[in-house]
């Protein structure tokens, strides 16, 4: 007989077991380990059938089992403890908090917007590096209490799960995850009802927005949803994937994010009788309608465009994640207009009152036809930053275009670098060792930690032999199951039991397959590879993951080529590829391989974040000198490929490959198999611990999420406070508007140099002539630029001097130099006043002819 339809009956918990769903409920779990072993104790099994899902592991308990639990002793009182520690950490006074008494700062909160967040494997709403990166800024900022709101979409089907085809091509699945199964409640307004937001898209249509939120430690991340009854079924389809469907999808998707998500932390905020935002961040150019519509609601106030921009550039800052041209999102200019939907006047019905070619205009570039959100970004936004020293002057350069006149370093983007969550990225045995590293805390140990004495090098052997075994045993049920899902017979599969050795050098390798990440670099030369896995002194072991995106046929190729390789080349037993690469295989892959692998094309990577992970596990690290490495780069804790500059790629790879299995097979695999009579690879170990020392603690997000607090919300909060008042806008825009215009009456003329030279150095005093045309002596800075000059006459990595004015009018100023040298310099004007972040924003500068 078949079934009419289904019906679900769910566990209900009795009274003491009741306090469960509380810590279920806070992602706090996700980052402390005794939480998420008290859940996978409840039933080990069902733990891992749910994909580590607390919620749908509640629903799902049998009732012997509950039974069980309400008498167990021992559990009832593990869950007193966590749900003290709970209450604990949720009230206690951080670092944030003292932080802002000493600057005397009153930063109500950030709104932080981002089109993914990786927290844990059961709350699907990211697809890799960059998500992973804006859940561990989410943990770190509520360790920290910084006070900080995350703006997301909740996805119907989040990311796709990868499998292999017989034929080793990636086959993507998606599955619904309705929200009941996950970590999230819906956001209530009084009535207590779920809040909605509402979003005008073309032809007078509206879009019903849904708001949930998870709670993260103390972090309210807020999810978007259009997946109700309320909406048409082309509506309820924005939020169903994250990165499937067209260009016209990803718009939807992006109008929802930015508008909806400035409406929906307002509705939020207003809900739970929180002040509003005083600094919104952009992460990554995907949230760039945040500002638009912050602009339409100044101007719905009566805010003109222009102070209307200025307003919302003073609270706001973008991040910038690729160094890739092709990596930024682009939209066909018509589309943009069709969505931002013009009126009769040219207004905005999307954004009420603005004016829909002036907000084209703001994501102008080279290519008429094309709006660019990273442009808009920059535009929206007056502190803007990319992701690591290198990465920060590559966006520099590509980006200068829109700082006119200035020199390339002058462009107002910095970097922060990337960090990684500590407890979330460290696991087993080697996670109290780094905790109590990583709390040392003074300033001497900053820079450096301390390993603890009382563990030996012997003693941390042990943690990393440990680490490497869980691995390996990982990857064997994971190509075991593969093999099934590719068809193959549980009876052919008795070798995927001897797969890998447990004490062989083992490299890992896994990020998104994209091009420039280069997955396969190391099949340049197959037979060398196969000699150096086959070495039968000294094995090494590969052990790979990533997904490619849907659309990217290529990389799919990448990876049946790879996957190709280890059944062909008879070293299917050295070369492992773990489908669905995901946060859980990422901790255990990190910390269990001996040395991480990364081998992008230099200056592509911006960051690359694993191989933080896996530093902090006692993994060490062997990349080309791009991303994170290129500034931590340290050869003593590490080997670096050296990177080829030859203008035909081939070369170039071919070089690179040569150099990494020199190095693989001559450097590193001999220190890691030269033991003393113990056994024990000292010289390894030595480096793996000084590695820790040294590196770990650049690496962590706790620094990241302070270097962000203290290098740009705290100024953007105080600069959007400046700004507050509309009538200071105004007036900042007004002035913009007439400084520029009064420009062409501003010169330099008479410029004098002397010099006097002393036993050390010397000193140069420069004098200028100044016609200000009409403007004041406080709306102009005059600066002695000073520095080598190059072949071309451009001064290099010059000084600048602020120059005083004297009683005539003349522009002075005193420069000591230390060492003889010959000195190119220049006297130059740029416009001043107390709201202009860098003087490149307006494009404005005077140099003598
Ligand atoms: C850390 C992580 C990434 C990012 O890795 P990169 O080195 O930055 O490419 C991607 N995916 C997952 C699942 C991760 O945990």
């Amino acid at each position: 007989m078949k079934a009419y339809d289904t019906v679900t009956i769910s566990a209900v918990l009795p009274e003491n077991l009741e306090p469960l769903r509380t810590l279920a409920k806070n992602l706090r779990w996700s980052w402390r380990a005794e939480t998420e072993r008290l859940f996978k104790s409840i039933d080990p099994e069902l733990w891992e059938a749910t994909g580590r899902n607390p919620i749908v592991l509640l629903t799902k308990l049998s009732a012997h089992r509950i039974a069980e639990l309400r008498e167990d002793e021992d559990f009832l009182h593990r869950l007193q403890v966590e749900v003290e520690e709970l209450e604990e950490y949720m009230g206690a006074d951080r670092w944030f908090d003292k932080a802002s008494r000493e600057h005397d700062d009153h930063l109500t909160s950030i709104a932080y917007f981002s089109m993914e967040f990786g927290i844990t494997q059961s709350l699907p709403v990211y697809s890799g590096g960059l998500g992973v990166l804006a859940g561990d800024h989410m943990k770190s900022a509520s360790d920290l209490g910084v006070p900080i709101i995350g703006v997301g979409l909740l996805y119907t089907y989040g990311y796709f799960t990868q499998t292999l085809s017989r034929e080793g091509w990636q086959q993507e699945n998606y599955t619904v995850h309705p929200p009941e199964e996950l970590p999230i409640d819906p956001v209530c307004g009084e009535n207590g009802e779920q809040l909605h937001i509402q979003v005008g898209f073309p032809e007078g249509r509206v879009v019903e927005v849904a708001l949930w939120k998870a709670q993260v430690g103390r972090v309210p991340l807020l999810l978007l949803d259009t997946n109700i009854p309320e909406n048409p079924e082309d509506f309820r389809a924005i939020t169903d994937r994250l990165y499937g469907g067209d260009i016209e999808h990803r718009i939807k998707q992006e109008l929802i994010l930015g508008v909806g998500g400035v409406r929906a932390v307002q509705a939020y905020c207003a809900a739970v009788d929180r002040p509003e935002p005083g600094v919104y961040h952009m992460n990554e150019g995907h949230a760039g309608f945040s500002g638009v519509e912050r602009m339409g609601q100044l101007m719905a106030k009566g805010a003109s465009f222009e102070t209307a921009l200025a307003s919302v550039r003073a609270s706001t800052l973008f991040t910038t994640h690729t160094p890739v041209p092709a990596g930024i999102d682009r939209f066909d200019v018509h589309l943009a207009h069709r969505y931002l939907a013009a009126d009769a006047q040219g207004r905005s019905t999307l954004v009420s009152h603005v004016p829909v070619e002036r907000v084209i205009a703001l994501g102008a570039e080279d290519d008429p036809s094309r709006f660019n959100m990273a442009h808009l970004g920059l535009r929206l936004a007056q502190y803007a930053n990319g992701v690591a020293k290198l990465h920060g002057k590559v966006s520099r350069a590509m980006f200068k275009d829109l700082y006119p006149n200035f020199a390339e370093d002058e462009v107002p983007i910095t970097s922060i670098t990337n960090g990684v969550h500590i407890p979330t990225w460290t696991r087993g045995p080697i996670k109290p060792i780094i905790a109590a590293m990583s709390g040392q805390r003074n300033v001497a140990t900053a820079n450096h930690w301390h390993f603890p004495d009382a563990v030996g090098l012997e003693e941390l052997w042990r943690v990393r032999n440990e680490l490497r075994r869980d691995l390996v045993e990982l990857a064997r049920k994971s190509v075991h199951d593969s093999w099934v899902a590719r068809g193959a017979q549980p009876v052919e599969l008795r070798w995927t039991r001897k797969l890998l050795d447990e004490n062989a050098l083992t490299v890992g390798f896994a990020r998104r397959v994209s091009t420039y990440k280069r997955l396969t670099l190391m099949l340049q030369n197959p037979e060398r590879l196969a000699a150096i896995l086959r070495n039968e002194e000294r094995p090494v072991q590969f052990i790979i993951a990533g997904k490619a995106h849907p659309a990217d046929m290529g990389g799919k190729q990448l990876l049946q080529e790879l996957v190709r390789f280890a059944d062909e080349a008879g070293v299917r037993d050295r070369i492992v590829f773990l489908p669905d690469y995901n946060v859980t295989i990422a901790k255990v892959l990190c910390a269990g391989s001996d040395v991480w692998l990364n081998n992008p094309v230099r200056p592509q990577e911006a960051s690359g974040t694993s191989g933080m992970k896996a530093v902090l596990n006692g993994c060490l690290t062997f990349s080309i000198s791009d991303g994170w490495w290129d500034e931590m780069r340290d050869d003593e804790v590490g080997w670096t490929i050296p990177d080829a500059v030859h203008p035909d790629p081939r070369v170039r790879d071919q070089w690179e490959s040569n150099a990494l299995y020199d190095i693989l097979e001559h450097e590193i695999a001999a220190k890691f198999y030269d033991r003393d009579d113990r056994g024990l690879p000292v010289e390894w170990m030595q480096m793996v611990r000084d590695s820790i020392s040294k590196v770990g603690p650049q690496v962590s997000a706790e620094r990241m999420v302070r270097d962000y607090v203290t290098e740009l919300y705290l100024p953007a909060g105080r600069s959007g406070r400046m700004i507050a008042d509309l009538a200071d806008a105004e007036q900042f825009a007004a002035w913009k508007q007439s400084v520029s215009q009064a420009w062409q009456g501003v010169r330099v003329s008479g410029v004098e140099a002397s010099t006097e030279n002393r036993v050390e150095g010397g000193i140069i005093h420069l004098a200028a002539h100044v016609n200000r045309g009409s403007l004041q002596a406080s709306e102009i800075r005059v600066e002695a630029v000073v520095g080598e000059r190059d072949a071309a006459d451009t001064l290099c990595n010059p000084h600048i001097h602020e120059m005083t004015s004297d009683d005539e009018g003349r522009y002075r100023a005193s420069i000591t130099v230390d060492e003889p040298a010959e000195l190119g310099y220049t006297v130059r004007v740029v416009p001043h006043h107390r709201l202009l972040k860098s003087p490149a924003e307006l494009g404005l500068i005077r140099t003598p002819h």
